[in-house]
C-alpha cells in the first residue's frame, strides 16, 4: 500500500491551476490512514507531547488522531469566529486565498511542547500563521507535521525559518 496512491487529485480545484491533493480517499482506507498517523509520529514515539494542535478542517482529523497515539490533549485552531471563548488571532495567506485563523488564548500554557499538524504544506503561510499564533503565547513548537509536502512552493522552509522541524510523508511536483 502506497500513501501516494491513496491522495486524490483533483484538476484546477478549487481554482484554475491548482492541483487539488484530496486526502478523503487517504482517510478512507484504513491501512493508509493508520499508517499516516503511524508515520507521522514516529519520531515522537514515547516523548512528553503536552499538545498537538491541528488546523481547520483536515488537520483536525489527522491532529486528533495524532493527539490520541501521543497521549497528548488537542487544540483546534479555527477559522475566524469560531470559538467561544477567548481567542488570539493572526492574518495569514493560503495557496489560493487570505485568510484568518484563531486560537484559545488558555489553550496552550507557556512552556508546553506542542506539535502542530496539517494534511498539507503548500506555501507555508498557513503553518506559519499557525506556528506564529502558538509561539506568541508562550508553546515550544517542537515539529509541524504533514502528510503531503509540495515543495516546489517552499512552505517547509518557512517553518523552518521559525525555527520549527517539519516533517512531512509524500511530496508532489507543482502546485
Ligand atoms: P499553504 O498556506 O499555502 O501552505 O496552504 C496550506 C493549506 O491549504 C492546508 O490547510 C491545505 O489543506 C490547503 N491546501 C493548499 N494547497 C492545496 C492543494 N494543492 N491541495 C489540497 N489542499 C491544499
Amino acid at each position: 500500500m502506497n500513501l501516494i496512491e491513496a491522495v486524490r487529485t483533483i484538476p484546477d480545484y478549487p481554482k484554475p491551476g491548482i492541483q487539488f491533493r484530496d486526502i478523503t480517499t487517504l482517510l478512507g482506507n484504513a491501512q493508509a490512514f493508520r499508517r499516516s498517523v503511524d508515520e507521522l509520529v514516529q519520531p515522537w514515539a514515547g516523548a512528553k507531547i503536552d499538545k498537538v494542535a491541528g488546523i481547520e478542517a483536515r488537520g483536525f482529523i489527522l491532529g486528533g488522531a495524532v493527539a490520541h497515539q501521543l497521549s497528548a490533549g488537542f487544540v483546534p485552531i479555527r477559522k475566524k469566529g469560531k470559538l467561544p471563548h477567548e481567542t488570539v488571532s493572526i492574518a495569514y495567506s493560503l495557496e489560493y486565498g487570505l485568510d484568518e485563523m484563531e486560537m484559545h488564548r488558555d489553550a496552550v500554557h507557556a512552556g508546553e511542547k506542542v506539535i502542530l499538524v496539517d494534511d498539507l504544506i503548500a506555501t507555508g503561510g498557513t503553518a506559519e500563521g499557525a506556528v506564529k499564533l502558538l509561539q506568541d503565547i508562550g508553546a515550544d513548537v517542537v515539529a509541524a507535521c504533514f502528510i503531503i509536502d509540495l515543495p516546489d512552493l517552499g512552505g517547509a522552509k518557512k517553518v523552518e525559518a521559525l525555527g520549527v522541524p517539519v516533517r512531512t510523508l509524500i511530496e508532489f511536483e507543482g502546485e
